[in-house]
């Protein structure tokens, strides 16, 4: 969703997609199975769209999603969403995955009625975090809100574009430009005149992360894209082009143990070996350092989420 924003320059950039060289085989790799317990701590307010409305101090607002208990969450399909969109910036997933943006699909979001064919897509990032109709190795519960607290905020609408525009800005010919990021900045500059009940800025949310038969190259991939090396904060949910869902992420507990290899993970639970080298916050900072093309990307990626405007 593209929220208008009023302003002359864009407050996106690209990060290239690396072409498709790398040929990764993974049949014999080692593997493993743990989880990640985080703690994301929203540095400005926070938009789920829940798809409803309600009456607040005799407004109608655009509702938060909740959780069963009446809790705002974040759901594990969105961070999911933006770790895997991190983790194809970086990664060499990006030039033939289903998930790279083609005119089709982008079209498809806002005019174009494209129907979507499930595609096994064999790359990195697809076989962590699955593709349309295939299971990850990767899954994410929903984060909930330690606190309650929301606000009503008017923020920008949400338009939709045509074709034209869309190719025009995200597209060289038929090529994507990359992978979109917007750029950090005061989310009290950015203002509209839609109602929304957002989650406060400053309130921490708690989830988990789960894998299953991942290798340790997979393993820095996942830690590295969930931003655990502290060198940028994630976005979630709505009016990010209004630096909306800022989140900077803290490993609360972690465990991870070895679980056989690539083509055959097993469980058994009786006899599973800790792997003890498992750091998050160190792996993450050791993706990509064998990878200059990858150091690229990593670069640029961190340059456009910390730079403020
Ligand atoms: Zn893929």
């Amino acid at each position: 969703m593209e929220y208008r924003t009023d302003r002359k320059t864009s407050n996106y950039e690209f990060v290239p997609l690396l072409e498709n060289k790398e040929q990764i085989t993974e049949g014999s790799e080692p593997v493993y199975e743990g989880k990640l317990r985080l703690k994301l701590h929203a540095l400005s307010p926070v938009y789920i769209g829940s798809g409803q409305e309600i009456l607040i101090e005799k407004r109608l607002c655009r509702a938060t999603l909740r959780n069963g208990a009446g809790i705002p969450i974040i759901p594990g399909s969105s961070m999911k969403g933006t770790v895997r969109t991190i983790a194809q910036a970086v990664s060499y997933s990006a030039q033939k995955c289903v998930g790279t943006p083609s005119l089709k699909q982008e079209g498809s979001k806002y005019e174009l009625d494209t129907p979507k064919q499930p595609v096994k897509c064999m790359c990195m990032v697809c076989s962590m975090f699955g593709s349309m109709g295939f299971a990850g190795r990767v899954s994410f519960s929903d984060f909930a809100a330690s606190a309650s607290d929301t606000e009503i905020i008017n923020v920008p609408k949400p338009y939709s574009q045509n074709i034209l525009k869309v190719k025009h800005r995200y597209f060289s010919g038929y090529k994507p430009k990359g992978i979109k990021f917007y750029y950090s900045g005061d989310w009290r500059s950015v203002s509209g005149d839609l109602p929304t009940e957002c989650i406060k800025a400053g309130t921490d949310f708690i989830g988990e992360v789960v894998f299953n038969g991942i290798t340790k190259h997979h393993l820095e991939l996942l830690c590295f894209s969930l931003g655990l090396d502290g060198s940028f904060p994630l976005r979630a949910g709505g009016n990010k082009a209004g630096y909306f869902g800022l989140l900077n992420v803290e490993v609360i507990e972690s465990t991870c143990y070895a679980s056989g290899n690539y083509n055959h993970p097993s469980i058994q639970m009786d006899k599973r070996v800790k792997a003890d080298w498992f750091e998050p916050c160190k792996l993450a900072a050791l993706y990509g350092k064998d990878n200059h093309n990858i150091m690229g990307n990593i670069r640029k990626l961190r340059e456009i989420l910390n730079r403020r405007v």
